[in-house]
C-alpha cells in the first residue's frame, strides 16, 4: 500500500550518542519529529542541547546512532554518501553563524562557486548567482569583493548562495548570532520573505528571541528531548 506522505521530514525513534573517553554522551534518545512541506521552524536550547546535531542530521551532514530521518518518505539514513551528496546540492540550502566567504572573490563569484565545483558551466552558475542576489537584496553588490562587505551583505550572499538551487528546506544554524540587532532582523525579515514567496520550508536554530517569533512553530531541545511550544 502507498504511504502519503507530505511531510517534508519525519524523524522517527532517532537517537545519537557518542563514545566519550569515558563514558557514552547521550545527546538524543528518541526523537521523533514531522516538519511539513512549507513550515517555518525555530529551534531553540541552551549551548550543547544539540540543536547544530539536529541541524546536521536534517541536513545528511551527520548519521543518528539510531532510529530514522525520513526526507519526503525516503530513509536518508538508508542512503549512499553519492545519494547525500547530490540531496545536499539539490534539496538542502546551508546557512551558517559564519558566512566561510572567500573574500578575494566577488560576491557572484561567491554564491556560484559551489555549483562550478560541482560541476555547473559557469556562465549558468553565474546567471543564477545573479538571480539568487536579486532574491536576497544585493544585485547592486555582485560585483564587490566580499572583504568589502558588511556583515549583513556577507550573510545576505551566504542566504544567495545557500538558495541558488532552489532547495525545499534551509536550514540555517543561528544565522544573526554573528550581527547586530537591527541587521539581524532584516535577515531575519529575508528568511520569512524566501519562506512565504518562494514556498522553502526554514529550520533556523537561533538565540535571537525575534527572530524565533517570525517562525511560524517554536521547538525547544532540552536534555535530549524535544518540547513543541506552541503545544
Ligand atoms: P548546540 O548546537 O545545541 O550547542 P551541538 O549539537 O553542537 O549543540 O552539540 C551537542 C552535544 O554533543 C555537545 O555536548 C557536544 O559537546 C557534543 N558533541 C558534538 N559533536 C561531538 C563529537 N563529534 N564527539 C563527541 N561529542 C560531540
Ligand atoms: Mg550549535
Amino acid at each position: 500500500m502507498m504511504e502519503k506522505n507530505t511531510m517534508l521530514f519525519s524523524l522517527k525513534d532517532v537517537g545519537k550518542e557518542y563514545q566519550g573517553p569515558a563514558e557514552k554522551i547521550i545527546i538524543f534518545s528518541g526523537l521523533n519529529l514531522d516538519i511539513a512541506e512549507g513550515d517555518s521552524v525555530a529551534v531553540v536550547g541552551a549551548s550543547g542541547s544539540g540543536k547544530s546535531t539536529l541541524l546536521h542530521l536534517l541536513g545528511t551532514l551527520d548519521n543518528p546512532s539510531r532510529g530514522t530521518v525520513l526526507f519526503r518518505g525516503r530513509d536518508i539514513t538508508a542512503m549512499t554518501a553519492e545519494q547525500k551528496a547530490a540531496m545536499r546540492s539539490r534539496d538542502v540550502g546551508f546557512v551558517f553563524q559564519f558566512h566561510h566567504l572567500l573574500p578575494e572573490f566577488n560576491t557572484q563569484e561567491n554564491v556560484a562557486m559551489q555549483a562550478v565545483i560541482a560541476g555547473m558551466p559557469r556562465r549558468e552558475a553565474m546567471k543564477k548567482a545573479a538571480h539568487a542576489l536579486e532574491l536576497v537584496g544585493m544585485s547592486g553588490r555582485a560585483g564587490h569583493r566580499v572583504g568589502t562587505l558588511s556583515g549583513g551583505e556577507r550573510q545576505r550572499a551566504a542566504i544567495a548562495r545557500a538558495i541558488l538551487m532552489h532547495p525545499a528546506v534551509l536550514l540555517a544554524d543561528e544565522p544573526t548570532g554573528n550581527l547586530d540587532e537591527r541587521t539581524g532582523d532584516s535577515v531575519g525579515q529575508l528568511l520569512m520573505d524566501l519562506n512565504r514567496e518562494l514556498g522553502m520550508t526554514l529550520v533556523v536554530v537561533t538565540h535571537n528571541n525575534s527572530l524565533a517569533s517570525l517562525m511560524n512553530r517554536r521547538l525547544e531541545l532540552r536534555a535530549g528531548e524535544l518540547y513543541d511550544q506552541n503545544c
